[in-house]
């Protein structure tokens, strides 16, 4: 599909709502135009603003006026376009033109620019958000407003990531190494991991920082053994100031990776929020992702956390993934709210461009987004009646059905560094490599990012010269 970008400049969005249609296919920017080639979506600013879609047998075009602000002209050709190719499809997208990450976000701030009832008409009537997601986004920002509302000026939260995993699951795109190729590498990782957490304490002790939430993710933090885990959660204890921390979660992700001795470790180093993620309660499913457990292994390592004190325990599911059904996504939720958990997040599969599976050329037929939107609304439905709220909700590109991610829980156990990070409400520490540091400034809204080297041999080869990247922190909060 040809997209010809005539006389302006936004042709970021208006790629971003023609990928919403034609997920699998590759859409080409065009700047000049001497001869239409077919198929294709032609926009033009002139002295009016047109889109015109031809593909086959439909042709069909649409006019305004050119009037107004940039931001105003943009959202006219984004609007037309969309239009457009809800006709030429027959598909009405969830989300409506909506294309970023955060639309929660963006609900609040046009609510709180212009008010709470013209937020709702502009999702609806601007962006053609669907009602039905139009009313999870508003009890989702209502659940997420109140834990914005505990973050102080000074807050902060500390990220830790362990980039090893067991194996690699089909969809994932984030740089990990698998534990069993990795192995000589753990342990110089731990050792610098330790130090840059050190380094990091002493600069946010001297700033007078104050900490709210520490999360340990990855890749998957209990490969590390109980040792590697005390040492390093330890450090973090003994060298940040805890007194104001109110929530430290640890991924033990990967049910294959979970012991007693590890669960122990957790519990002694005070962490008190823990996933286990089984994303799917089939085995055939698993086996098919490539995550080398099965779904005993789940209960079992559920069981175990439970039997060592763990109360407030996280399971991922993903709605959406290869060969899985409509009935066997319903098992699974069933089976998740049968054991009680305190956060259920439902993730959408994401067809990220690095994963083995879109490297296998699996996409997402029209029918796969249909039954993962199906898979979604029963979700939600189940959910809430048995009283678990939205608190926090996102999306990526190249999502199934262009649906979202959400995390669930019950009343009070609703993970707060989850609603920071994508809130960026305030500073995230990153240590770790792959971990993203991220300065925020409140009025007006600035982020500056500091970036850690993403491998883990990088990270142990270049730690002297990555930490002195670390000195920004100071000199942002000191300017
Ligand atoms: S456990 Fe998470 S980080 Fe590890 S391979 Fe699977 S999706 Fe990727």
């Amino acid at each position: 599909m040809n997209l010809y970008v005539i006389n302006h400049g936004f042709h970021y969005e208006l790629e971003n709502v023609a990928r919403l249609f034609f997920p699998n296919e590759k859409i080409t920017v065009v700047r000049e135009c001497e001869r239409k080639e077919e198929p294709y979506i032609y926009t033009e600013m002139s002295d009016k603003l047109t889109v015109e879609v031809k593909a086959g047998d439909f042709n069909k075009s649409l006019n305004t006026e050119n009037t107004g602000e940039d931001n105003e002209k943009e959202l006219s050709l984004a609007q037309m376009l969309y239009k457009l190719l809800c006709e030429f499809t027959g598909i009405n997208q969830p989300w409506g033109l909506l294309t970023g990450v955060r639309p929660i976000k963006l609900f609040r701030n046009v609510s709180n620019e212009q008010g709470f009832e013209k937020a709702k008409e502009i999702f609806a009537n601007d962006y053609y958000v669907s009602p039905e997601k139009l009313d999870l986004a508003v009890m989702t920002e209502e659940n997420e407003r109140k834990i914005i509302e505990l973050s102080k000026p000074d807050s902060f939260s500390l990220y830790v990531g362990v980039p090893f995993c067991p194996s690699r699951c089909s969809y994932c795109s984030f740089v990990m190494s698998s534990i069993e190729r990795a192995k000589k590498l753990v342990d110089p990782y731990a050792d610098l991991l330790c130090e840059e957490i050190k380094l990091t304490a002493e600069i946010a002790n001297k700033l007078g920082l104050r900490l709210e939430t520490v999360y340990f993710g990855g890749g998957t933090p209990t490969t590390l053994s109980a040792e590697q885990l005390s040492k390093v959660i330890g450090t973090v204890n003994g060298n940040f100031n805890m007194s104001a921390c109110r929530e430290f979660t640890v991924e033990a992700g990967r049910p294959d990776t979970i012991t007693a001795e590890k669960l122990k470790a957790l519990k002694e180093n005070n962490v008190d929020r823990i996933s286990i993620n089984p994303q799917t309660l089939n085995d055939d499913v698993l086996r098919e992702i490539g995550r080398k457990h099965t779904v005993q292994q789940f209960f079992d390592a559920f069981a175990l956390a439970r039997k060592c004190g763990f109360t407030n325990i996280n399971t991922d599911l993903i709605a959406g993934l290869p060969t899985d059904t409509y009935e066997s996504f319903k098992n699974s939720v069933d089976g998740i709210l049968a054991l009680d958990a305190e956060c259920i997040t439902v993730h959408t599969l994401s067809m990220k461009r690095s994963s083995t599976l879109t490297e296998k050329g699996v996409t997402i037929d029209r029918e796969g987004a249909e039954t993962t939107r199906k898979m979604l609304e029963y979700n939600q439905n189940e959910l809430l009646k048995k009283n678990y709220i939205p608190y926090y909700l996102y999306r990526q590109s190249r999502m199934a059905g262009n649906l979202e991610n959400v995390g669930w829980s019950k009343k009070g156990y609703e993970s707060l560094y989850n609603v920071y990070v994508m809130d960026e409400t305030h500073t995230i520490l990153g240590c770790g490599s792959g971990a993203v540091t991220k300065l925020k400034r409140n009025n007006p809204d600035y982020l500056e990012r500091i970036f850690n080297f993403k491998y883990p041999y990088e990270y142990i080869d270049r730690f002297e010269e990555m930490i002195k990247r670390k000195n920004a922190i100071s000199a942002f909060y000191t300017q």
